[in-house]
């Protein structure tokens, strides 16, 4: 199980948003994505069930603790 530790990594990440159930942070310091080991863009949690509803193309990784499921998303993936 992939395990990640949200408050080790907090005062890298900037708080865009906290609705209670769900917190959506900004990858400003090119912290690594747990799952596939690039930096992430965005890292999101949520305890609660959730639509998405991307603008544009963006890849993610998913992984969960007990309570919560966690979204690391990449943007602008660039290929060759
Ligand atoms: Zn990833």
């Amino acid at each position: 199980m992939t395990t990640f530790d949200e408050h080790a990594v907090r005062h890298r990440l900037k708080l865009l948003t906290d609705t209670g159930n769900a917190v959506l942070y900004e990858n400003r310091e090119g912290v690594d994505c747990p799952v596939c080991g690039d930096p992430f863009d965005e890292f999101y949690a949520t305890s609660d069930a959730e639509s998405f509803r991307p603008s544009r193309p963006v890849g993610f990784c998913v992984a969960h603790t007990d309570e919560r499921l966690l979204l690391f998303t990449h943007e602008g993936v660039e290929e060759g």
